[in-house]
């Protein structure tokens, strides 16, 4: 059994890596960060299994930083899924490496491979890359003296859902044999295992499942019963009533995502869609946008979103039920971050109550039905806020002078109804009165799913770090059925050259 970590100064790091950790406001290293880190340091082959949101990216970046020799060529070589991984991975590893002078070239499709090759060759000791663009850089010999001595793939489950495993097999056909390789996946189904044993040396395995435990408990997670014609209502509504701060909308498809922010920008909002069909470039500047706060609403499909570290999300919506459960863990993952709180709302039509129970269970997810909001409620709300709004008004100049003209022509009394009525336009709370399936119809699907529900889970308790509490796994089982389904959906997707 290893030793439990709980500093960074125990693992014996060089001071400049030290350095990175403290500056990146690292106090405490998360379970797989303390399991993991010492088999890495001694330079074993090794297999880890946790849960995003858990900190895998320091868990093999820092000692693996901490072990290369600052010399000028390429000395580690982490492969990830997306190019979003692989820019967020570069930017942790920066932050984490740069008191130790270590240099990262980030290489995928869609940018100029010339530059990518010339930074390579300027003395940079780590590559991020994509499967598809580094087995190009590699098949047609353009990358040089091309020998990383420790390899890591990121998210492997993830590349086998993109399908990337013969392209991860040939690349090993190009990578020197002695080095060490280290491989990070959330889920273990077989043909990763299959790979583990191809490309792994007398591996360790380290697993981190928080046991009984799913989902972060920072994220309140509720489900709302809906007909299948009142989503986009739905969704207004209930961001009329909960004004998220920043939020998330999963579609399944390319097409709503499109679909949904377009009509999210109809209404007013600062929204824009993320999805696999988008330039590189408008990838990124979307992802730049909502980072900075320029953008309220992302409207992503599950793999553009996958791994995506924001913070501050304070909501995700399901604007339909996630394909599985892994997926549904996944995506209330952006919210509740940090030790934050978030909330996770899913939309659910009567169809669709099965698949949500079959996630609540194998999830282990706490999942609260609620009802949305009447209009005469959020009004009711809003009104409240306008009253303290209006109470709390600093008076301006400009009001003053109109005052003077208005008074001529109108009533006082007149006058503040008319200026309240344009202030309630301004909030422009409109829709349905009553959204959601009917009281009967909801009433007897609960009843009929009752029998099936999870059982309570009793005494479950956190993990042992405080600052740094995440995502737990679900049950730690491989994917279930619906591996080939999921193969198909996404496969299609090879982007990345
Ligand atoms: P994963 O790859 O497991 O999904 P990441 O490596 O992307 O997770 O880490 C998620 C976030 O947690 C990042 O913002 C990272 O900087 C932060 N983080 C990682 N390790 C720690 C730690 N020990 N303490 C605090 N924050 C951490
Ligand atoms: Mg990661």
């Amino acid at each position: 059994m290893p030793t439990q970590h709980d500093s960074f100064e125990s693992f014996g790091f060089k001071p400049q890596i030290l350095r990175g950790v403290t500056d990146a406001g690292f106090v405490t290293p998360s379970p797989i960060q303390s399991e993991a880190m010492p088999y890495i340091l001694e330079g074993r082959d090794l297999i880890a299994q946790a849960q995003t949101g858990t900190g895998k990216t320091a868990a093999f970046g820092l000692p693996a930083m901490n072990r290369i020799e600052q010399t000028d060529r390429v000395e580690m070589l982490v492969i990830t899924p997306t190019r979003e991984l692989a820019t967020q991975v570069s930017d942790e590893l920066f932050k984490l490496g740069r008191f130790a002078g270590v240099k990262t070239v980030t290489v995928y499709g869609g940018q100029s491979s010339y530059r990518q090759v010339d930074l390579i060759s300027r003395g940079a000791q780590v590559v991020v890359a994509t499967p598809g663009r580094l087995l190009d850089l590699l098949s047609s010999g353009r990358l040089k003296n091309f020998e990383p001595t420790i390899v890591i793939l990121d998210e492997a489950d993830e590349m086998l859902d993109m399908g990337f495993l013969d392209d991860i097999k040939e690349i090993f056909k190009f990578l020197p044999k002695e080095r060490q390789t280290l491989m990070f996946s959330a889920t273990m189904p077989a043909p990763i295992k299959e790979l583990a044993g191809r490309i792994l040396r007398d591996p360790v395995s380290v697993k981190v499942t928080p046991a009984e435990e799913t989902a972060n408990k920072d994220i309140f997670q509720q489900y709302y019963v809906i007909e299948e014609h009142e989503r986009d209502d739905a969704i207004l509504r209930l961001f009329d009533a909960e004004e998220p701060s920043k939020s998330i909308i999963f579609t399944r498809t390319k097409k709503e995502a499109e679909r949904l922010s377009t009509m999210l920008i109809a209404k007013g909002y600062g929204a824009k869609g993320l999805h696999g069909d988008m330039e590189q470039k408008s990838r990124e500047e979307v992802i730049k946008g909502f980072k900075s706060n320029q953008l309220d609403i992302l409207v992503a499909t599950d793999v553009a979103a996958r791994g995506l570290d924001v913070k501050d999300v304070s909501h995700v919506f399901n604007y339909h039920i996630p394909f599985d459960p892994e997926s549904y863990v996944h995506r209330i993952g952006r919210t509740g971050r940090a030790g934050k709180k978030g909330i996770a709302v899913t939309l659910v039509t009567p169809l669709e109550y099965k698949e949500l129970q079959r996630i609540k269970k194998i999830a282990g997810a706490d999942i609260r039905q609620e009802s949305v909001p009447t209009l005469g409620d959020v009004k009711k709300a809003h009104s409240g806020k306008l009253v303290s709004a209006v109470l709390n008004a600093r008076l301006n100049d400009d009001a003053q002078r109109i005052l003077t003209v208005l008074e001529e022509q109108i009533d006082v009394q007149q006058l503040a109804l008319k200026a309240l009525s344009l202030l309630i336009e301004k909030q422009n709370i409109t829709g349905p009165d009553s959204i959601g399936v009917n009281p009967q119809r909801l009433e007897k699907l609960l009843n009929d799913h009752r029998r099936d529900r999870p059982s309570k889970r009793g005494g479950a308790k956190g993990g042992g770090y405080s600052k740094f509490k995440r995502n737990g796994g679900f049950g730690g089982g491989d994917r279930g059925g619906g591996g080939n389904y999921r193969g198909n959906r996404t496969r299609s997707r090879r982007d990345d050259r």
